[in-house]
């Protein structure tokens, strides 16, 4: 069974309950909805769709954040010539009027997703009709609605829009399973998205700004994940040191035990093709070695020429891949209290060459403790709920149960083992490492035991 993670993209061409149902049942455990291209309606209905086509699937909304687009007429840009900008021209948004946005002479505004190169010299007024004068550094014909970005300013005040708060609502009100936040830049981003959500989602903070990166071991501190965005990180950041970049991402994730991504043209080709290249193969096991909880399918899925097709591909690669990666024990090193039953249950499983581990578990806090030990078998995590088996899904290694659990723990073992059984995860001789909590039910795991399948 596979272990890595795989999230699709639903979009325009993948908006039917046959292609929904497609991508799920080619392999896709979390199903993702960017709302940048979509209105806060079609943001509930797409969730309801999702919903009632399979509702076991996790979803992951993408909120838009501060992404700029340029909003002026189509110019062209030549090398050198200065010009100048209006705020509003440039997308920054209504909530920063009366600032100037943090930007200052010197630094760079990145036009037309990266291709243009400006930088500013001077700022007179303010948003939106105060003007910004660059001086053109790598010049081209700049359209319109084509990504700004602004690599050097740190910019001030709230990442999130009226609209990014109106979606929030309805992620809140469908009870979606996994919110990312777009250019997070501090802690604080995602602890106000958090306050705005409340207990239900879990957070991710995307990593697509240099400050992030920066800030990375902190803002893994407060977030449930974090996503490599490599499509705007590697504007705002040269592309050469994306592959250092999202490594760095990928172990700090794991050494605080939380969720990582990896996003963005894993598989671009497939966009317009049936195979995938050769590079985009390698680029896929790349991630796979790096340690990420999960692959990500964009624009493949989402306006792809077969979606279906594309999961298919990213699984088959993802299997193949994992078969020869064996993680390092970063987060029990770095945590050995906290992970202490389970690292021993894990290295148990790996020197008796269990076949799976069992983890009961309320909240699905156990299961993920498990799984960033990174142990070689996989984790059936059996937990009474259905929202927390949907979250599960999206964990590393973790395939979710949902089973009663008796307040009598080998009870709860036994009804767990009945329902992985009928879902063909034991069979007969198999070496099973359960880890549960036999003093208190809802405390971490205290216990492992041994069970061998009859
Ligand atoms: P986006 O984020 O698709 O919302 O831009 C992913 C990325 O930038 O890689
Ligand atoms: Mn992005």
């Amino acid at each position: 069974m596979r272990r890595t993670k795989v999230i699709a993209t639903v979009g325009p061409a993948s908006l039917s309950p046959e292609v929904i149902a497609g991508l799920v049942d080619a392999g896709a455990d979390v199903l993702r909805v960017n709302c940048s291209h979509v209105d806060t309606v079609g943001l509930r209905d797409r969730i309801r769709l999702i919903r009632d086509v399979r509702p076991n699937v996790a979803i992951l909304i993408d909120v838009q954040g501060p992404k700029l687009r340029y909003g002026g007429e189509p110019r062209e840009l030549r090398d050198g010539d200065t010009c100048e900008f209006r705020f509003g021209e440039l997308g920054l948004p209504e909530s920063r009027s009366g600032t100037d946005g943090g930007l200052r002479p010197g630094q760079r505004v990145l036009l037309h997703d990266g291709r243009i190169e400006t930088v500013i010299e001077a700022i007179t007024g303010e948003w939106p009709d105060g003007t910004i004068r660059v001086r053109v550094a790598h010049g081209g014909s700049l359209q319109k609605n084509k990504g700004v970005n602004l690599p050097d300013t740190e910019v001030s005040g709230s990442v999130l829009s009226d609209k990014d708060r109106a979606d929030l609502e309805v992620a809140k009100t469908e009870a979606v399973e996994f919110v990312a936040v777009s250019f997070v830049q501090r802690p604080s981003d995602v602890e106000e998205v958090r306050g705005i959500l409340g207990p239900t989602a879990h957070v991710i903070a995307k990593i697509e700004r240099p400050q992030a990166l920066e800030r990375i071991d902190d803002i893994c501190r407060v977030s449930d994940g974090v996503m490599a965005a490599r499509g705007d990180l590697g504007v705002e950041l040269p592309f050469q040191v994306v592959p250092a970049a999202q490594h760095k991402i990928a172990r700090n994730a794991l050494r605080n035990g939380v969720i990582s991504i990896c996003a963005t043209e894993m598989l671009e080709s497939m966009t317009n093709a049936s195979r995938a290249t050769r590079a985009e193969v390698a680029d896929v096991a790349g991630a796979v070695r790096d340690g990420f909880d999960a692959v990500m399918l964009s624009g493949e899925t989402a306006v792809g020429v077969n979606p279906v097709r594309a999961v298919e591909v990213m699984t088959a690669i993802c299997e193949a891949a994992e078969r020869d990666v064996n993680l390092p024990a970063i987060f029990a090193d770095a945590n050995p209290a906290t992970a202490a039953v389970t690292a021993a249950a894990s290295s148990l499983a790996r020197r008796i060459g269990a076949d799976a581990l069992l983890s009961l578990t309320y909240t699905g806090h156990s299961a993920r403790l498990l799984s960033s030990c990174r142990p070689g078998a996989i984790i059936i995590a059996a937990t009474p709920s259905d929202a927390a088996a949907r979250k599960l899904r999206l964990v590393w290694g973790v395939h979710p149960v949902v089973a009663e659990r008796d307040q009598d723990v080998e009870v709860a073992i036994g009804a767990a083992l009945a329902t992985a059984r009928t879902r063909d995860m034991v069979r007969r001789g198999d070496k099973v490492v359960v880890c549960a909590s036999r003093l208190s039910l809802r405390s971490d795991a205290d216990t492992i035991w041994l069970h061998i399948e009859p």
